[in-house]
């Protein structure tokens, strides 16, 4: 494998999978994509993640607030703008998996908390059967497969279904994702959940409703405590 892999990345150089430069070292970003992506760095809060605008440490005043919060940690790579679009959208309609690997790596990076922290089960947020099949692969999926290897964390792809059709989450907003999505997550092996640490995974985290919706019932499963980590996500 290792030697035919030595010959395609011969024929093939490795390039840019935001512009498709050729690159001369290994497959990622070429510099100038490189510093058109909103990494998101420290400081941020260190349980919502999201990053703060002065050098503060402690929750946020958002996280203060919540008493019971649903989330241990959450985390993303980048933020989603204009310049970092292209790279999830082209990931996710257009068949370009083979950047998988290297946005796995960026996640890796940001999710380092969740992973010091400890982490049992990766689960990535799955697709309806019918979106499965017009899509051919799960997005999510393939980032969770990445992620597992990098961290040497089981991913159990098969334990939470998505047993109800939903409209896409981008022709909605606010409360209406909520709706959305509501019920559309089932629990088919709780006894590989319970009293698991579980760290869920999807491309991008927009209001939140979609990873919420799934943890509900994650944690109805008596899973111990639920992280998520995405590659984008929507900030304000
Ligand atoms: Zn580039
Ligand atoms: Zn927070």
């Amino acid at each position: 494998m290792g030697f035919w892999k030595h010959i395609l990345d011969c024929l093939l150089p490795p390039r840019c999978i935001a512009c498709g430069t050729v690159l001369s070292g290994e497959q990622g970003l070429c510099p100038d994509c490189f510093n058109k992506i909103d990494f998101i760095g420290a400081p941020y809060c260190p349980r919502c993640g999201r990053p703060y605008e002065n050098a503060t440490q402690g929750l946020c005043g958002q996280c203060l607030k919540e008493k019971h919060p649903l989330f241990r940690m959450s985390r993303s790579a980048y933020r989603y703008t204009d310049a970092s679009k292209p790279l999830i959208l082209s990931f996710k309609f257009y068949d370009k998996t083979d950047n998988a690997p290297v946005l796995a790596q960026m996640m890796h990076r940001a999710g380092a908390d969740i992973f010091k922290a400890g982490v049992d089960v990766i689960v990535p947020i799955p697709l309806h059967f019918s979106r499965l099949l017009k899509r051919r692969y799960n997005q999510s999926a393939l980032l969770a497969r990445c992620l597992g290897k990098l961290s040497g964390v089981k991913v159990n792809y098969t334990s939470v279904l998505r047993h109800r059709h939903t409209r896409p989450q981008v022709e909605f907003s606010g409360h209406a994702r909520v709706k959305n999505v509501k019920d559309a997550f089932r629990v088919k092996h709780p006894e590989r959940i319970k009293g698991k640490r579980i760290l869920l995974i999807d491309d991008v985290m927009t209001t939140g409703s979609t990873l919420r919706e799934c943890a509900l019932v994650l944690k109805k499963a008596g899973a111990v405590s639920i992280d998520t980590l995405t590659v984008a996500r929507v900030l304000d």
